[in-house]
């Protein structure tokens, strides 16, 4: 249902998701005052769904704004809005098969990008989604040596995309890392593992020459581990809510 603002009917089973993966991507050290998370809108694919600019922490269903594929807000009746928007819209607009979008500046992962012989790889099952490294985006070949890092403008956001290509996740140089999913909870998820990744390579990397996992050992176990996201989700739900005591 689309209303006189143009704005289409969300229920408030999926706002509250997008809510608890605010919290849960805070609660697990993903994001602090800064990072996004977004999804698309359950009713209108040419839409998605991504809090108005503010803490994750502290995000309510009542915060939750509609964009369209050009990055701009439907409706916000003069809120403002996170400045790198366009990650999002500009990865939707490339990725018919994402439904959800996690930006970052997860400490953990923040050296890969800034390394070029240091390629972030699935050290352990739970990375295994990492499949055969995660690229690196560098601003500069758009942006020249002078930006703020920020993905400010459609044409960056569509840069990002394109390197991104049809992978899970990117890190971007100096800045963060970016996560697209079929789903909110995977993205959430692959989130949450890639930092852990990161920080387990980090240590691996002081004891020796890692061993990672092979191709075919990370196709096998994102099958298997991936299929339990909702044991994860449930318990870290929980978490944010206060109910595990
Ligand atoms: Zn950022």
């Amino acid at each position: 249902m689309t209303s006189d603002a143009g704005t289409n009917a969300v229920d408030a089973e999926h706002l509250q998701e997008l809510v608890v993966a605010n919290r849960i991507l805070f609660d697990q050290g993903v994001v602090d005052a800064f990072g996004h998370v977004s999804m698309r809108h359950p009713a209108n694919a040419d839409r998605f769904l991504l809090a108005r600019n503010m803490a994750p922490r502290l995000v309510t269903a009542d915060d939750i704004l509609e964009f369209g594929m050009d990055g701009e807000p439907v409706a916000a009746a003069g809120r403002a809005v996170y400045i790198e928007r366009y990650i999002h819209s500009e990865i939707y607009r490339a990725r018919p098969d994402v439904k959800a979008v996690v930006h970052s500046h997860a400490q953990a992962v923040i050296p890969f990008g800034v390394v070029a012989a240091a390629k972030l790889r699935p050290l352990f099952h739970m990375g295994a989604f990492l499949g055969e490294g995660c690229p690196v985006f560098e601003i500069r070949d758009t942006a020249g040596r002078g930006s703020d890092l920020l993905i400010r403008s459609r044409e960056l956001g569509a840069a990002l995309a394109r390197d991104l290509g049809q992978r899970s996740s990117i890190l971007m140089r100096g800045h963060g890392a970016t996560i697209a999913a079929d789903g909110l909870r995977r993205a959430v998820y692959r989130a949450i593992y890639m930092q852990m990744n990161a920080a387990l390579q980090t240590t691996a990397m002081q004891l020796g020459d890692p061993e990672f996992l092979t191709p075919e050992e990370s196709e096998a176990a994102v099958s298997s581990v991936e299929g339990q996201i909702d044991r994860a989700w449930t318990m870290w739900r929980l978490k944010v809510e206060g109910k595990l005591g």
